[in-house]
């Protein structure tokens, strides 16, 4: 991509996923722990790639995912993406996730961090406008979609002050918002909104509610019992975590 650029400079950006790794416990949850460095980040010849999941965890939300330096950049959408350009949704920004992730479809145990239910949403490839990283750095992303449901112009933009989920103003994580941009696909207040018209599954049509009740794609590894998955991970975890880290433990917080 002639628009992608190696980050460089800031420990977060060598070892981007340190954050993701000691917020969960994988001894618990079999979410992917994002150590498949070796593979191709990208679709099809080098498009890049996004997903939102539909995530029903202590609240629903819906986490924006763009495909971007080998992981996805990651905002928690409190009420999902709107095609009303006057609507401008609360979009979290939270930790990196792997590569992987973007096809997840299940349930992460309850009491594991973000415990509850996942849905791939919707999925597709993004075409960046202008320099990705000077972007985020930034705090201005204009970019176009091409999903499922998702399509046209959108961009994400950085708020001044503090940052934080409502109601958790001092969580230390930076308030942006998703907006849709004036174009052929935009549509009024009055229409339907996109999270209602189409609320399942991009990917086989499923319910939250039926995605809730197939216990075969929890993310408890299976087949494993559970000394060994802990032995398992906690190997991995010693190989994974910085000697500075924080213990990998949820810490209650469900995003
Ligand atoms: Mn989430």
């Amino acid at each position: 991509m002639a628009l992608r650029k190696q980050s460089r400079t800031t420990g977060e950006v060598k070892r981007p996923l340190a954050r993701y790794q000691r917020m969960r416990d994988f001894s618990a949850t079999a979410e992917p722990r994002g150590e498949d460095a070796s593979r191709p980040k990208t679709g099809k010849a080098g498009t890049l790639l996004f997903v939102v999941q539909k995530h029903a965890a202590t609240r629903l939300h819906y986490d924006f995912r763009l495909g971007w330096d080998g992981v996805l950049k990651s905002w928690a959408v409190t009420k999902g993406p709107s095609y009303y350009p006057g609507d401008k949704r609360l979009a979290v920004r939270v930790e990196d996730h792997p590569w992987d992730y973007r096809n997840f479809e299940g349930t992460i145990p309850k009491g594991q961090y973000g415990g509850g239910t996942v849905m791939v949403w919707d999925q597709g490839s993004w075409t960046p406008h202008g320099d990705v990283d000077q972007g985020l750095k930034d705090g201005h992303l204009k970019f176009e979609l091409h999903g499922k449901k998702l399509k046209g112009e959108w961009v994400l933009v950085r708020m001044h002050g503090r940052a934080g989920w409502p109601g958790k103003e001092n969580s230390g994580k930076e308030n942006w918002l998703l907006i849709k941009e004036k174009d052929k696909f935009a549509r009024d207040s009055s229409d339907e909104p996109i999270t209602e018209e189409a609320p399942n599954s991009a990917v086989s049509g499923r319910t939250m509610e039926e995605i809730a009740a197939k216990s075969d794609r929890v993310w408890n590894s299976a087949g494993r019992n559970a000394k060994e998955a802990r032995s398992v991970a906690a190997g991995e975890k010693a190989r994974a975590v910085a000697p500075d880290a924080q213990p990998s433990r949820a810490r209650g917080k469900r995003t």
